[in-house]
């Protein structure tokens, strides 16, 4: 019998055995998709395992950080169960979590963008549940094409001013400086900036900045309460459809907008969904009414009062 449960984040239950996914406490067996803080161990009791890019993401802010590295893509088999991580397109690093226990599959999302600009090419696969993220789970977000954020900052641009550009520091800080590449711009990065743009070029991604001061300024999101009111920021992301932030604001995100959501599910044609993270409740019922597959919000609030089990698809 295999148990989902939403204990220590989302553990799942095989026989005698127990796999959690981004967990609080990372003990075995430990899966973490990506290096973004909130789905990282606070306690490490066993290492977790994790892929190479997001080892050294974590690294590093955390040098004494240790884990066993996956390879994206490769399958790892366990007395009970398999694994295998996929791209997931959202940050370098980043992967989908595939397990198979005895004829059934489960999909991991973690967090899923299905046309990231610096990670590494979202892919695939089919799976009987799917455990997925519903951060813009509602029909208000849809964002606009990469086409369309450049040509917005193009209008905002001119070549009198500095202008600051607001990012998370991991992962869209990154894809702002490669859009302003792809606009003939290399701008300066502050450190924290730096620090994970160093560890994308190593990984290969071609991202050009420089520490010398220029007129456009990538920043980390942490510092946007000193410039409010500035004419000249500008912060990015996917909250900007619904929140005044007291600066412009462009709705670029490493995240998929409600639509790639619903073309996501569609992919992976599972036969049941979870929602553990963002609008779960409502996002459910949008997941029954356009694609009428069985969806239940799994956020923390039910914990405690639900086991939802699962017998192999052929009982
Ligand atoms: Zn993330």
């Amino acid at each position: 019998m295999i148990e989902i449960i939403r204990k220590n984040n989302i553990c799942i239950k095989a026989n005698d055995k127990k796999v959690f996914l981004d967990p609080t406490i990372s003990e075995s067996f430990s899966f973490i998709s990506h290096a973004h803080e909130d789905h990282l161990p606070e306690i490490i009791v066993d290492e977790p395992f994790c892929t190479q890019e997001t080892f050294e993401l974590i690294k590093a802010k955390n040098p004494s950080f240790k884990a066993n590295i996956v390879k994206i893509g490769k399958k790892i088999n366990f007395d009970d169960f398999s694994v295998e991580f996929l791209e997931a397109g959202h940050i370098l690093g980043s992967s989908q979590i595939f397990l198979e226990f005895d004829g059934l599959s489960i999909l991991y999302s973690g967090d899923i963008k299905t046309f990231g600009l610096t990670a590494g090419k979202y892919r695939v696969k089919n799976a009987d549940i799917l455990i997925m993220e519903s951060t813009y789970g509602l029909p208000i977000y849809k964002f606009p094409s990469v086409e369309e954020i450049i040509s917005e900052l193009e209008k905002i641009f001119n070549n009198e001013n500095n202008f600051s550009l607001f990012g998370y520091q991991l992962g869209k800080a990154q894809d702002i400086v490669k859009i302003l590449n792809m606009i003939g711009i290399e701008p300066t990065v502050t450190k924290s900036v730096k620090t994970y743009c160093d560890v994308y070029k190593n990984f290969g991604i071609d991202i050009k900045f420089t520490e010398e001061k220029t007129n456009i300024i990538v920043r980390p999101t942490s510092l946007i309460s000193k410039f409010i009111g500035d004419e000249n920021s500008i912060v990015f992301t996917g909250w900007s459809l619904t929140r005044d932030f007291g600066i412009k604001s462009l709705p670029l995100s490493d995240h998929c907008d409600f639509y790639q959501l619903l073309d996501y599910i569609v992919e992976v044609s599972p036969k049941k969904i979870y929602v553990v993270h963002g609008f779960v409740y409502e996002f459910c019922k949008e997941i029954e009414k356009n694609l009428g597959i069985e969806a239940i919000p799994f956020s923390y609030d039910i914990s405690n009062t639900s086991l939802y089990s699962f017998f192999s698809r052929n009982q």
